[in-house]
């Protein structure tokens, strides 16, 4: 059904004031105490931001408090590895995040005093910060009047105003940024963004949104026109993609053999058993031997772990490497290649999946009492 982005707007105009004192209050009697609504810290709300996309509340908690104890200001974080960073990020997934992060506490020390700034346009110019994160950021810790837009809010827009158009939709995202910006506008926009939010969470959910409780019902278009259940439309996902790995664990005197992946792509910077793509029709022998040459040993695969991920399905399968002493390991497969002394393979940054497949492989325990011998 096509919809008129100009009579929305008109019609949210005419609603705004009474629409936003009835969200406001709802807010104030009704929102979650979360850790990060505790602090007008805007380093401290960022780093929440940042933590919540693709993330679910309940799993975010425990990695913020952690964090912040970790780094607790931006100077902190700045003066970190970034192989830390990932380290403490690590099971959170896209990682990609944590090293924007990282990036950008750098350059908030040499451009900001490592400070936040307190506009749009300003958080606009460090690495990792798109539009919602800028207009989070500015609203909540800086009470800019900054619209923002992320999955809760678009779907509550879309009910509220009876916005057709799917996920994705070029018109529909303009739209949806146009009726945030007109609706911040005025007192608390910080807070008024949050309920937005929160009411996507709580009451507005993506099935089964509980309308007899909502503080807008009397304003919804969707619910006036019987078109709850229709609107958003779901997003059309891509086919899931399969990634196999051909995993080599190498161990000796204590030690395992770990290499650091290069920064961009998937599970970028982080530490893996050494392993390598293996694509249909491929012998996974053939393509561990390819890495590490003729001299190596590859014994029978020994564990297979699956995996699912966000866009993906993952495979490790496992194979014991012995390698003869002094192999040079080839320095363009990996960033950086290490002998690791097994019980400190847990606080460098690996994604966990490898650290399951490490920890079925080779369990601490049985390595406990084993002194490794420095490489
Ligand atoms: S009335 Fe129902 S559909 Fe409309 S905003 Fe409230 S919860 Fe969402």
């Amino acid at each position: 059904m096509a919809f008129d982005p100009a009579e929305i707007l008109t019609a949210a105009k005419s609603s705004r004031r009474a629409l936003k004192a009835a969200l406001l209050g709802w807010f104030d009697h009704n929102k979650r105490d979360l850790p990060w609504r505790r602090t007008k810290d805007p380093y401290a709300i960022w780093i929440s931001e940042v933590m919540l996309q693709q993330t679910q509340v309940d799993r975010v908690i425990p990695y913020y408090q952690r964090f912040l104890e970790t780094f607790p200001t931006v100077k902190a974080l700045a003066a970190a590895e970034v192989s830390d960073v990932l380290s403490v990020w690590r099971g959170l997934g896209y990682y990609s995040r944590a090293r924007n992060l990282h990036a950008a506490a750098t350059e908030l020390s040499s451009r900001f005093k490592a400070k936040l700034p307190g506009t749009v346009d300003e958080l606009k110019s460090l690495p990792g910060f798109g539009r919602y994160t800028a207009g989070a950021v500015a609203s909540i810790a800086f009470d800019q009047e900054a619209p923002l837009v992320d999955g809760n809010v678009a779907r509550v827009l879309s009910r509220l105003f009876e916005l057709d158009g799917a996920p994705g939709d070029k018109t529909r995202e303009a739209a949806l940024w146009s009726l945030a910006e007109l609706l911040v506008q005025g007192e608390r926009p910080g807070d008024f963004n949050q309920s937005l939010m929160e009411l996507g969470a709580t009451v507005c959910t993506p099935s089964s949104p509980t309308c007899l409780l909502c503080p807008v019902q009397t304003h919804c278009r969707a619910l006036a026109a019987g078109r709850v259940d229709e609107l958003p439309p779901p997003r059309k996902l891509p086919p899931r993609k399969r990634l196999e790995l051909a995993v080599a664990l190498s161990h000796r005197d204590g030690n395992v053999l770990l290499a650091r992946r290069a920064e961009k792509g998937l599970f970028g910077g982080l530490w893996e058993m050494p392993a390598l793509i293996v694509e249909p029709g491929v012998n996974p022998y053939a393509a561990l031997r390819k890495l590490f040459g003729k001299r190596s040993t590859i014994g029978p695969e020994m564990l297979v772990l699956e995996r699912t991920l966000t866009h993906r399905d993952l495979v490790l399968r496992l194979f014991p490497v012995a390698l003869p002493p002094r192999l040079k390991l080839p320095p363009e497969a990996y960033l950086e290649w290490k002998w690791v002394p097994r019980e400190e393979t847990k606080a460098l940054g690996m994604s966990s999946a490898m650290e399951s497949a490490l920890d079925e492989v080779l369990p601490l325990e049985a390595m406990k009492g084993r002194r490794p011998k420095k490489k």
